[in-house]
């Protein structure tokens, strides 16, 4: 999947289905609600994908979220539902892409399953152990986001997985503070609310513009700003920042990317009075 957007060019990296508890994905929503729309399986899980976004510029080659990498014992895949560990490495050398020609990494969060790419080690390597997969990347993150990576509030302990500290001495790292243009027409957004260092991704190629939302709006089944998640830390600022960027999503006509919609396909953003819908194709 890909899209021009004029001088950025963006192609969708599928890192492969995932699954969570249904329930927690939709947060106050009532089962009956959402179960039509993502049918759970015998475990309550729901399916998801990890739709990972690779933008190249005339200067740089930008990898946005990184899917839930590879460092899973057999166990933990089956509890998580991880389809395909090494996805990322495979879709970017389909592209001809190897990791050292990625020259920047962003991701909207630090949690497993959007930067658990960012790491190497495989199985069941410990916590502390693994480098960055990039390692010629600079990364580009909320300064917030890697301090509670490094060391996760306690509500979130079990989504931060791996061996952050790394970050904080490769040297690689440039901590964004708020709304900042990182590249010619890359700017991240800080949003809060699902971790108190999220941020949108918002890219202008001049003849078009995207929105990656990150786990503001993980799926297009969660346009409605009420459907937050269990996960969230600070669901009212999710619902306040979801509504403030789809707003601005559908008022410039900008393309959509659902990280976690098993349909990797981009959207637009359609306003109907206060309701939000996703159109594809
Ligand atoms: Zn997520």
């Amino acid at each position: 999947m890909h899209l021009d957007l004029g001088s950025l060019s963006v192609d969708v990296i599928p890192c492969g289905e995932f699954r969570l508890d249904g329930g927690a994905m939709f947060g106050q929503v009532p089962r009956p609600r959402w179960e039509g729309l993502a049918r759970p399986d015998e475990r309550h899980r729901i399916a998801m994908g990890t739709n990972a976004l690779l933008v190249r510029g005339a200067q740089f080659t930008l990898l946005i979220e990184s899917g839930c990498g590879t460092r899973w014992t057999e166990e933990e895949r089956a509890f998580f539902g991880i389809a395909e560990p090494g996805a990322l490495t495979a879709r970017l050398a389909a592209l001809g892409v190897r990791p050292d020609d990625v020259t920047h990494v962003t991701a909207s969060h630090l949690h497993f399953d959007h930067g658990g790419g960012l790491l190497t080690g495989e199985g069941g390597t410990p916590e502390t152990e693994g480098d960055l997969r990039f390692g010629r990347a600079v990364h580009l993150l909320q300064g917030i986001e890697v301090q509670a990576a490094v060391r996760p509030p306690e509500f979130q302990k079990a989504s931060y997985r791996g061996p952050w500290r790394r970050l904080l001495d490769s040297g690689l790292l440039r901590e964004v503070r708020g709304t900042e243009e990182v590249l010619p027409g890359v700017r991240l957004r800080w949003t809060g609310g699902h971790t108190d260092g999220h941020q949108v991704i918002e890219l202008d190629g001049g003849a078009d513009r995207a929105f990656f939302f990150g786990d503001l709006v993980p799926t297009a089944w969660h346009l409605p700003p009420a459907y937050t998640m269990a996960y969230d830390l600070h669901p009212m600022q999710v619902m306040s920042r979801k509504r403030e960027l789809l707003d601005l999503c559908a008022d410039r006509s900008a393309a959509a990317f659902f990280y976690h919609d098993p349909d990797p396909r981009p959207a637009r953003v359609r306003r109907d009075g206060k309701r939000f819908t996703a159109v594809r194709g």
